[in-house]
C-alpha cells in the first residue's frame, strides 16, 4: 500500500489561510489503512482546523464578512481519490467550497486538482512510500516501482529498495552484523537479507553470476511513466 503521514498543522493552516469554506476530503483505501487520511483522520483534522482557529479568513468575493473569521469545514471520504468516478457523488459538495484539502496520497491530490481545475486543492499528507505494515504504527518501504521487477531472482527481497545504494550486485562491503553502513542503528543490509533468503531456499548459486545492469529508463528516471493495456483499452 501507499504509506503517508499527516503534514504539520502549521503548513496546512498556511495553505488554508484566506479560505472560508473548505472540503476536507479523505480517501478510503491506503491512507485509511495507514491511519493518515481516512474518515477518522478527516474528522479529527477538520475539528482541529475549526477549533484551533487562527486562520486568516477573508470573505469570498461578493460575500459579506460575518466578522467571526471562522473557517467552515465540510467533511467527506470517498473510496479512492485515484479514480475519477469516485468523485462523482461529492462533486456538488466540492463545488460549494472555495478549496479542497485532500487527505489522499499525491496521486489522489493531483487527480482532484485535475477534476476541479478552478479550485485550489491542497495536500494534507506527505506521501512517503510503498510498503507494508510491520507492527502497530510501523511501516517499511519495500518497492520503488522500478518497472522491471527482479524479486524472482533475489529470493523475494528487493535490492532496489532494501539496499540503500540499490545495488544489483551486492553487498558493498560496508555492512556489519547484518546492518547497513548508511545507518547501522536502523537499516538492515538488504544484501544480507537477500543472502539469507537465498540460502534458506537452497539457491545461493544464484549469486555466483553477476546480475546484468538494470535498465533505469524503466524507472521514473526515464520520465513519468504510462501503462496502456491494449486488451482492456476502450474506445
Ligand atoms: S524489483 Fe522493482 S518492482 Fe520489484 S519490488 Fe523492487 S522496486 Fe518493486
Ligand atoms: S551495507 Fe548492504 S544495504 Fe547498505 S549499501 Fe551496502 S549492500 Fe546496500
Amino acid at each position: 500500500m501507499i504509506v503517508a503521514e499527516q503534514k504539520q498543522i502549521d503548513e496546512i493552516k498556511g495553505y488554508l489561510a484566506g479560505h472560508r469554506r473548505v472540503l476536507v476530503l479523505g480517501c478510503g483505501t491506503c491512507v485509511t489503512v495507514c491511519l493518515a487520511g481516512g474518515e477518522r483522520e478527516v474528522a479529527t483534522l477538520a475539528s482541529v482546523l475549526r477549533l484551533g482557529g487562527g486562520l486568516a479568513c477573508v470573505p469570498a468575493p461578493g460575500v459579506r464578512d460575518s466578522g467571526e473569521g471562522k473557517l467552515e469545514t465540510l467533511e467527506n471520504t470517498i473510496e479512492r481519490q485515484c479514480d475519477a468516478e469516485f468523485f462523482d457523488p461529492i462533486r456538488r459538495q466540492a463545488e460549494s467550497c472555495d478549496a479542497i484539502l485532500s487527505l489522499a496520497c499525491g496521486v489522489g491530490v493531483q487527480l482532484a486538482a485535475r477534476l476541479f481545475p478552478n479550485k485550489p486543492v491542497y495536500p494534507a499528507l506527505n506521501t512517503k512510500f510503498m510498503g507494508t505494515n510491520e507492527a502497530g504504527g510501523k511501516w517499511q518501504e519495500n518497492c520503488l516501482a522500478c518497472g522491471d521487477c527482479k524479486l524472482g531472482v533475489f529470493g523475494g527481497v528487493c535490492p532496489v529498495t532494501r539496499c540503500s545504494k540499490s545495488l544489483s550486485n551486492g553487498p558493498c562491503g560496508g555492512s556489519e552484523e547484518g546492518m547497513c553502513e548508511v545507518d547501522p542503528e536502523r537499516i538492515e543490509c538488504g544484501w544480507q537479507l537477500i543472502y539469507d533468503r537465498l540460502k534458506a531456499l537452497g539457491k545461493l548459486e544464484t549469486l555466483l553470476a553477476a546480475a546484468p545492469p538494470r535498465d533505469w529508463s524503466k524507472t521514473h528516471s526515464g520520465g513519468p511513466r504510462r501503462l496502456s493495456r491494449e486488451d482492456v483499452v476502450q474506445g
